[in-house]
């Protein structure tokens, strides 16, 4: 596979630039192009010879849509493909302060969650930052028109959530590396406050990432109130306690004085209860946190129950009523496979 040059920084490729022979000029010339996301082919300030240089060992785009449908709701959803040929999904979702992209940071995912279609094959291998960043850039171009009057003519999406194929802090160096390049000012510019990034609760580097200087939003998916039950949905949960989660939150609380989000995906059966409604109030109340229920997107290979929009109600009610600072997702997009990996899935499959 030929290399990325959306791996690099602005201070990286001038370097590189500058180790042609090329004068540095061509290096913000290049990086513009390419932060409008353009292909190496069409950024028209460049020479010719010098872009045939350059895709030599460099790809001239490294992901296309391969597929892309629309909601009912405007939702959109998208199916990349990269020069090896594997494909990852990824949604946006239109707000009226902006659009979100949902990314996907994995080609499939190691975790093993009971309730997610991403795992069903494992991991096949870890995205770039480069890889990453470009399910962005190529969505950006492809609403600029969207862009305007938003005071950031560079960028339609608004708002990034790390929540597609993969877990991000198994594929940690990337991914910082990643949250570097969207957030560098002569870039896409995004501010971390603007990105949220979920984990499955990988500990070790949830206090890892703390120390970044990345003021990310840390949203943690838990699911469960008790080791034993999210043991039975989450492999991953063998490893780190929810003490040792709830203990990282804090730090990084600590640390970044942002507060944390939780995800409780609503399982019928498994752990929507009203006990679990008390036990998930008795171990969040007073922390500086916020917990986002999820509709359970039935998997179809997977024989996991969604609850009824009404239980939903009740157990959302229950937690306010207990103190804690909740909502319940509007589901969107559900008409085009909403669910993380059953694009993708569905895909592989056919
Ligand atoms: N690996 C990360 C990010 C991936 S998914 C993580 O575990 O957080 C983003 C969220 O969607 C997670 O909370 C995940 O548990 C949840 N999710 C995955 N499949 C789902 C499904 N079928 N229905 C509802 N939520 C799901």
């Amino acid at each position: 596979m030929k290399k990325i040059l959306q791996d690099l920084s602005l201070g990286e490729l001038e370097n590189f630039i500058l180790s042609l022979g090329e004068k540095k000029f061509r290096a913000k010339q290049l990086y513009e192009g390419l932060t409008q996301g353009k292909a190496v082919e069409d950024i028209s300030s460049l020479p010719k010879s010098l872009k045939a240089r350059l895709c030599e060992e460099y790809e001239n785009m490294p992901v296309k849509i391969k597929a892309k449908f629309v909601s009912s709701d405007g939702t959109e959803k998208y199916l990349f493909e990269y020069a090896d040929g594997n494909v990852v999904e990824g949604v946006l979702m239109k707000y009226k302060y902006g659009y979100t992209q949902c990314v996907s940071t994995q080609v499939g995912c190691r975790m093993g969650c009971k309730f997610c279609a991403s795992t069903l094959n494992g991991l096949l291998r870890n995205l770039t930052a480069g890889e990453i960043l470009s399910q962005i850039l190529i969505v950006n171009a492809l609403h600029k028109a969207d862009a305007a009057g938003q005071g950031a003519e560079k960028r339609a999406v608004t708002n990034v959530v790390l929540m597609g194929s993969g877990e991000p802090l198994d594929n940690y160096d990337e991914v910082v590396k990643f949250l570097r390049l969207i957030s560098a000012e002569d870039g896409i510019g995004m501010s971390p406050r603007n990105i949220s990034l979920s984990t499955c609760g990988i500990v070790p580097k949830m206090y890892d990432l703390a120390k970044e200087g990345l003021p990310v939003n840390l949203t943690v998916s838990l699911h469960a109130t008790d080791d034993v039950t999210r043991a039975r949905v989450m492999p991953v949960a063998k490893a780190y306690t929810i003490d040792d989660i709830l203990k990282a939150c804090d730090y990084y609380f600590q640390k970044t004085g942002r507060r944390y989000y939780f995800e409780y995906t609503l399982i019928a059966g498994e752990n929507c209860d009203n006990e679990h409604a008390d036990a998930l109030v008795k171990l969040l109340k007073g922390k500086p946190c916020h917990v986002n229920l999820i509709r359970l997107n039935e998997v179809k290979e997977r024989d996991l129950k969604a609850l009824d929009d009404k239980a939903a109600y009740r157990f959302l009610g229950r937690l306010e009523k207990g103190g804690l600072s909740a909502t319940l997702r509007r589901q969107i997009g559900v008409d085009i496979g909403g669910a993380c990996g059953q694009l993708r899935a569905q895909y592989l499959g056919e």
